[in-house]
């Protein structure tokens, strides 16, 4: 039995085909690589379609989209407000979410210099400025920011280097002992504004202050949750029960569009919303 040979699948791969097509078994060379010629046209024709759609109809990409509507259902319906906070920050503020200790980012982050290196999350800054929202306002503080986050990633189908998360935080909003219970609530909301009905709340506990909860798809993990008060609070003086979700917005489109990889749908020159520009 022959399979498609690794550049092959890769063209394929490439063209968004589906798995069914991508692990196809032939009897010959000969009859693989007819097969795999017609495979590419028709990919082709169909990406080249797709480019026109988009380009008359559509407009805005998936992942945009995406976040466009947990935008909306936050500010319209949540009552949380939008910040927007620098992608480089302070050698100290990594310091202070203790990932230079036993912590698998400790590795991943990109450095700029010695005292400056690209985010690899959303949470310290947002830490900052919910911490001081509050000292000011004295109210309960919902927050959140969407960009990108910088992590050196071994790459693979559900990692980029560079991807964008969409990281929610509610500061002095919810009573101590129904932080899961407010975090299940916020999970199920942005579900429903997404209009995702197939997926699965994870939790898992880690030591022990740490409650996690994972919003998963088809066993991809699209968004991760956790709340306070945690062994950390301490370093960014905040004394207050948090809760905060953080959306990866590729690997939503990823599962939404039913991508093949990542790459696909985040930020690339390579496709636009999903459509191979290599026809
Ligand atoms: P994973 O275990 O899948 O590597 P993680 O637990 O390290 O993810 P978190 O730190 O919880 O990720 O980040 C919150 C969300 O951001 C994840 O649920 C995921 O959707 C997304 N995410 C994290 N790392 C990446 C990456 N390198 N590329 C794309 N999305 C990512
Ligand atoms: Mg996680």
């Amino acid at each position: 039995m022959e399979t498609y040979s690794t550049a092959q699948k890769q063209r394929l791969i490439e063209l968004n085909a589906d798995g069914a097509i991508i692990n196809q078994k032939f009897e010959t060379v000969e009859e693989r690589n007819a097969f795999f010629k017609k495979a590419e046209k028709r990919l082709i024709k169909e990406n080249k379609e797709k480019l026109n759609k988009f380009i008359e109809e559509e407009r805005l990409p998936l992942t945009l989209s995406i976040e466009d509507s947990l935008e909306k259902w936050l500010i319209q319906k949540e009552a949380f407000s939008r910040v927007a906070t620098p992608v480089i920050i302070s050698a100290d503020k990594v310091r202070k979410m203790n990932i230079d200790h036993d912590n698998h980012l400790r590795e991943q982050i990109f450095w700029l210099d010695g005292r400056k290196c690209l985010r690899p999350m959303l949470a310290p800054n947002l830490y900052e400025v919910m911490r001081d929202m509050y000292r000011v306002t004295r109210r309960p503080i919902r927050i959140f920011e969407a960009g990108s986050c910088f992590r050196k990633e071994s790459q693979g189908a559900r990692h980029m280097n560079e991807f964008t998360m969409l990281n929610l935080v509610e500061l002095a909003g919810v009573k101590n002992g129904e932080q899961m219970e407010r975090l299940e609530v916020l999970a199920r909301g942005a579900m429903e504004a997404l209009e995702i009905e197939d997926y699965k709340l994870v939790r898992e506990t880690s030591g022990v202050y740490i409650e996690t909860l994972d919003i998963e798809v088809d066993g991809v993990e699209i968004a991760s949750g956790a709340y306070g008060p945690h062994p950390l609070d301490a370093n960014w003086g905040i004394f207050e029960p948090w809760v905060g979700i953080g959306f990866g917005l590729e690997r939503i489109a990823m599962v939404k569009g039913g991508y093949q990889t990542i790459k696909h749908i985040g930020k690339s020159i390579a496709y636009v919303n999903g459509i191979s520009l290599k026809l």
